[in-house]
């Protein structure tokens, strides 16, 4: 899914977005700036990759003054579109930058969310859902799928960017450029960030949403090919994980657990609770609060399973499993 790049001008600056779906921003720039305001659009649109870079930019760009003119955002777009990594192709002059200019009393179109309540609910079951994962857009569509939903495109881009906007969700490029300098020389580095993979595992290749080529990773491609203009849809963390960040403030039956998976087996946050997960799963046998507690959150589960890709670490996490088996 292509995105555009647009400018809303916000407290005297402009500042710089990408969108999938005007209408979504139309609604939340109304209700945040209370009144009328102004946008600029840039045509056509951009891979996800292209669009967050230039965003980036624009958003450190000098001119960022409520006085800069169409013209000059169009001049500073176009010399940073190129001194930057990417083709003409993608972005060929001219462009077309639009200023859409909202009244106080414009009829702003609503859909989705905000028409139905059932709606609003099923999205934020699925961003329960969502919480401490990070997915492409097609695995997005299946977790809704699995949840019976059945949305058009139009309400998928809607809820999509509400919740990007209103930052419930981050949304990501599947390959990150990593820009450095040193010694008076500049590198570039490219990192997938589903699995982590550096540089050696990049593949590049043709690509018809950047228009010309981008990389994809190679090591987690049986996951589903992620590529620099691949979005992925990450959740927040769960309370348990904000909770654990800052355990020094708090006490739960489970931090002892918590502490010792950390002390004694080294494992990360995400591994601690992937593991954790593991525990109460067993623990469902011999403890009547657990189960219940496991079989709310799991509907009455009966297998369990830790699903992470190569390299997190899935075999340390089930070290403590393995260790408490025997003894129940
Ligand atoms: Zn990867
Ligand atoms: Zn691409």
């Amino acid at each position: 899914m292509n995105v555009f790049v647009y400018g809303v001008l916000d407290n005297g600056q402009w500042y710089w977005e990408i969108t999938f779906d005007l209408r979504a921003d139309f609604l939340f720039w109304h209700e945040r700036l209370q009144g009328a305001y102004q946008l600029m659009l840039l045509e056509p649109d951009l891979s996800l990759g292209q669009a967050m870079w230039l965003k980036n930019q624009l958003a450190a760009s000098s001119r960022r003054a409520a006085n800069a003119t169409n013209d000059k955002w169009r001049e500073e777009i176009q010399r940073t579109w190129e001194s930057g990594p990417y083709s003409r192709s993608a972005l060929p002059a001219p462009f077309k930058l639009t200023l859409i200019k909202k009244g106080r009393n414009d009829d702003i179109v609503s859909i989705g969310l905000h028409n139905h309540n059932g709606d609003k609910k099923e999205f934020q079951k699925l961003l329960d859902k969502l919480q401490g994962r990070s997915l492409l857009l097609e695995e997005w569509k299946q977790l809704q799928q699995t949840q019976g939903l059945q949305w058009s495109e139009a309400t998928q881009r809607y809820c999509l960017q509400t919740a990007y906007l209103r930052q419930t969700i981050h949304l990501l490029p599947g390959i990150k450029r990593i820009e450095r300098a040193a010694w008076g020389k500049s590198t570039v580095q490219y990192q997938c960030q589903r699995c982590g993979s550096s540089q050696e595992r990049m593949h590049w290749s043709h690509c018809h949403q950047c228009r010309e080529l981008c990389p994809y990773c190679e090591e987690c491609l049986t996951m589903g090919r992620v590529r620099s203009c691949s979005m992925l849809i990450q959740g927040q963390a769960s309370q348990e994980d904000k909770d654990y960040a800052h355990q020094g403030s708090m006490v739960t039956p489970e931090l002892n657990w918590k502490k010792h998976l950390v002390a004694y087996w080294g494992l990360s946050p995400a591994q601690t609770e992937a593991s954790l997960a593991g525990l109460r799963f067993l623990a469902q046998d011999r403890n009547k609060d657990s189960r219940e507690h496991f079989a709310k959150r799991n509907k009455g589960a009966q297998h369990f399973l830790i699903w992470a890709v190569t390299g997190a670490g899935k075999t340390e996490m089930i070290f403590p499993l393995s260790i408490r088996t025997p003894f129940n």
